[in-house]
């Protein structure tokens, strides 16, 4: 089942420029309605259930159906995001709740680096190098096509 939105809970992101739903949904299928402030799936068979945007949304607005292998069939799941973990909250059809709480990382917030620290590689789309190559591999050069 594709995501959906829960009209009451949705806020529209309060009217930013890009609600984040749309920006997180790698379909570009989440959609606002600018009248009504809701966002919407527009094309819900092109959804992947991916859960990015269930995961992004502030307002935990956004449900989709919980994968067989982690919660029985007619279950509900409602992630909650921290800046340190992220808590599940599965409610079961007989009225059980469980929460389960993962760490999402292991560095402060804004301080990953990119490039892992190696220093980055050209960056041109038509290199044969990675990002970060040579450095990342520990050499000075790496002999490519051409060469
Ligand atoms: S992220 Fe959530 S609150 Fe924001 S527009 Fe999408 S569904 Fe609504
Ligand atoms: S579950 Fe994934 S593919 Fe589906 S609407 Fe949300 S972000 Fe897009």
């Amino acid at each position: 089942m594709p995501s959906f939105v829960i009209n009451e809970k949705c806020d529209g992101c309060k009217g930013g420029d890009k609600t984040a739903c749309m920006y997180i949904c790698p379909n570009d299928i989440m959609v606002l309605d600018e009248e009504r402030m809701k966002a919407y799936n527009c094309e819900p068979e092109f959804c992947w259930e991916c859960f990015n945007c269930v995961k992004i949304c502030p307002t935990q607005a956004i449900e989709v159906r919980g994968y067989a292998d982690f919660c029985p069939l007619g279950a509900s799941v409602v992630p909650m995001r921290g800046t340190e973990d992220i808590m599940w909250t599965v409610k079961f059809r007989g009225g059980l709740i469980k929460r389960f709480k993962f760490p999402i990382r292991t560095t402060a917030e804004g301080s990953a680096k990119p490039d892992g620290g190696y220093g980055a590689g050209t960056g041109a789309l038509d290199d044969q190098l990675l990002y970060t190559e040579p450095a990342s591999l520990k050499a000075d050069k790496l002999w490519t096509l051409g060469d």
